[in-house]
This record gives structure tokens, C-alpha cells and sequence, in this order.
């Protein structure tokens, strides 16, 4: 079968002529219907530093954000049948290691990531350890494929708690960021600030109902969201983007007692006042990793069934799985997020 993925340690994307998986004990085989395409793969495409770090066997496909059905079921697959609509979860669990007994799945200690450790979607087939991949309820349409990206948003949420009227700071509005402002809106967050430099997404963030700042208007931003909660500073404060500064505009905007959840991996280390900005203002400081296996999942669905999401708006193109090595520029100065197909 056509493949797209790494076959050398150096940027670039190549496609090439891969063999059918079959599915071996405890996995699945599944005929994609759609990839997606997101920052892991940026760094995977121009083998940066932390792409290396997986020591990924090469010729590698890529692909971890998927949907498909399943075709075959290798030896000893029991929770999992042919047959079976599903969206892939890229952590990709042991169910026996002590992160796993422990509902960490997301961080098994012996995790198996498609598309990263090990081949995965941008192929017609794809096949993974049976508890990775969560089946969909029949009403759930082609955003299924987004269902990956936008649980890590849902796992963010879970993190921060009640998030009900509570006022809200989102630095970094890519892909993950206008996640959340959706689905905060839908679980009755109360204002919602944006931080982020690029027009496009701002725009998008602000027809989603947020209030959007450029990275030049710190100032209006720290005073909008003390005027939004009685001059206390917001409650939440959701680091998306990865980049290091933004940590100086959520310590200058949150508030007491509040919370600050990080969910973009900084490549520099951040520094951190702890007197001033964690101890005194008696922060509640919570890391994301991956989704809640299922609850993020379930969550979303949910969310997406009742129409409080609407999942698909973020659909803004279409590309071929082969295309990839020709498109993947014009796809990361997208907004939203693209659909890729076999
Ligand atoms: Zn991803
Ligand atoms: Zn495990």
C-alpha cells in the first residue's frame, strides 16, 4: 500500500510503498477513512529535536490522528469487533503497567504511539493494540477524525474542575486553543480571553465568542480580566501555545485561588517566581497529557451528540493522504484543522 511518513532522519516527508499490516495478538486492523495533521507531525516532518526522541524505527508511516472501521481482529481481541466505526486514541496502553491500573492510561509506561513509535494512518490501513481506538456512535459524522486533537482540549477542562461562569484566559489560539474556547462556551464558562499573535486564528477565537488580544495589548488583557471578576484576575488559565512568554501574561492576568492548566509543551524552560506567582497566590497548577481514556472521549462525544460542538465548523479542508509531502506547508498556515484521505 501507499504510505506517507519518515524514511530518513532529516525534514522532509516522503511517500512510499509500505506492506499491508496484519493485525497481531491483541490488535486490530483498520481501514482508514480520514487522517488529520497536527504539530507532532510538524516536528516529526522536520525531525526536530523532540521528534528524535521517540527513536522511531525508519521507514516510519506517520499519522496518529485517525478514523476508520475495523476489518480484522488479530488473536485474543476482546473488547474490540469487526465491523466497529472508530477514531484512533494515539496512547496507545498496556492495561497491566502501574499508570494503567492506576486510570492513567495516558501515560502507560510502556505507551505505543501510531505514527510516532510505531507506523501509523497516513496509509489505507492501519493496525493498533485494540485499546486504542474508541468506537463512535453511529450519528457521529467525518469529525470523528478530529476526535484526538480536540479531547486533549475536553482532558484540559477536566483538569481545570467546575469551569461554570468562571472567567477564563486561553493563551495561543491554534488548533487546541479554539477547541476550548468551544467547548468551555458549551459547559457555560463565563468570558473567555484570547492571547495570540496570528490574525486568522484571533478572528476565528472571537467568532467562537471569545474576547482576543494580540500579544501587543498584554495590558488590555490583564485589565479585562480583572474588570470580568471583580478585579480578582481570571480564574482559569489555559496555556496552549508552548511558547515560554506566555507564562508572563497568565502570571500577570490570574487571580487569587486560581487555577493554571499547561497543555502546550514549552521547548525552553519557563521561569517561575514560586513566592510571588504559585505560593501567594495559592495557584492550582495541573499538567495535561494526551485524553482521560474514555472519559475525555466520552465527554466530547457527548458534547458533539447534543449539539453543544459543533466539531465539523473546524473542518476547513481537504487533502489527499498522498499529497501530504507537497501540502503539509500550505496545511500548517491553516486555522483550523484539515481532513486527509487515503
Ligand atoms: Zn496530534
Ligand atoms: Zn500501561
Amino acid at each position: 500500500m501507499e504510505a506517507v511518513g519518515k524514511t530518513r532522519p532529516e525534514p522532509g516527508l516522503t511517500r512510499f510503498d509500505a506492506q499491508m499490516p496484519t493485525p497481531g495478538p491483541g490488535q486490530v486492523l483498520i481501514e482508514v477513512e480520514s487522517a488529520s495533521v497536527c504539530g507532532t507531525d510538524y516536528g516529526l516532518a522536520d525531525w526536530t529535536e523532540s521528534a528524535a526522541v521517540w527513536g522511531s524505527q525508519l521507514p516510519l508511516i506517520m499519522g496518529h490522528e485517525y478514523c476508520g472501521r475495523i476489518i480484522e481482529v488479530g488473536p485474543g481481541v476482546t473488547t474490540r469487533s469487526v465491523g466497529q466505526r472508530v477514531a484512533g486514541e494515539s496512547h496507545a496502553s498496556c492495561g497491566k503497567c502501574t499508570a494503567c491500573q492506576r486510570d492513567a492510561r495516558h501515560n502507560c509506561l510502556n505507551l505505543w504511539i501510531p505514527g510516532v513509535s510505531h507506523n501509523g494512518a497516513f496509509a489505507s490501513h492501519v493496525a493498533v493494540p485494540e485499546s486504542a481506538c474508541f468506537p463512535l456512535d453511529d450519528r457521529i459524522g467525518e469529525e470523528a477524525v478530529l476526535f484526538e486533537s480536540a479531547g486533549v482540549a475536553i482532558h484540559a477542562i477536566q483538569q481545570a474542575g467546575d469551569v461554570a461562569g468562571r472567567t477564563c484566559l486561553i493563551t495561543g489560539a491554534g488548533p487546541v486553543g479554539l477547541f476550548l474556547v468551544s467547548a468551555l462556551k458549551a459547559m457555560g464558562a463565563g468570558q473567555i480571553a484570547v492571547l495570540e499573535p496570528n490574525r486568522l486564528r484571533r478572528e476565528r477565537a472571537g467568532s467562537l465568542g471569545a474576547a482576543t488580544f494580540d500579544v501587543h495589548q498584554n495590558d488590555d488583557l490583564v485589565a479585562f480580566c480583572k474588570e470580568q471578576s471583580a478585579m480578582n484576575g481570571a480564574d482559569i488559565g489555559f496555556e496552549v501555545s508552548g511558547a515560554a512568554p506566555a507564562y508572563g501574561t497568565l502570571f500577570s492576568a490570574l487571580g487569587l485561588e486560581s487555577t493554571l492548566v499547561s497543555v502546550g509543551h514549552t521547548s525552553q524552560p519557563v521561569q517561575v517566581n514560586i513566592s510571588r506567582d504559585v505560593n501567594l497566590r495559592v495557584l492550582n497548577w495541573k499538567g495535561v497529557y494526551g485524553r482521560r481514556i474514555w472519559s475525555s472521549w466520552d465527554l466530547l462525544q457527548e458534547l458533539v451528540l447534543d449539539g453543544r460542538m459543533d466539531l465539523a465548523s473546524f473542518l476547513e479542508g481537504e487533502f489527499r493522504i498522498s499529497d501530504l509531502p507537497t501540502s503539509l506547508d500550505e496545511i500548517k498556515s491553516l486555522p483550523g484543522k484539515v481532513l486527509v484521505r487515503p
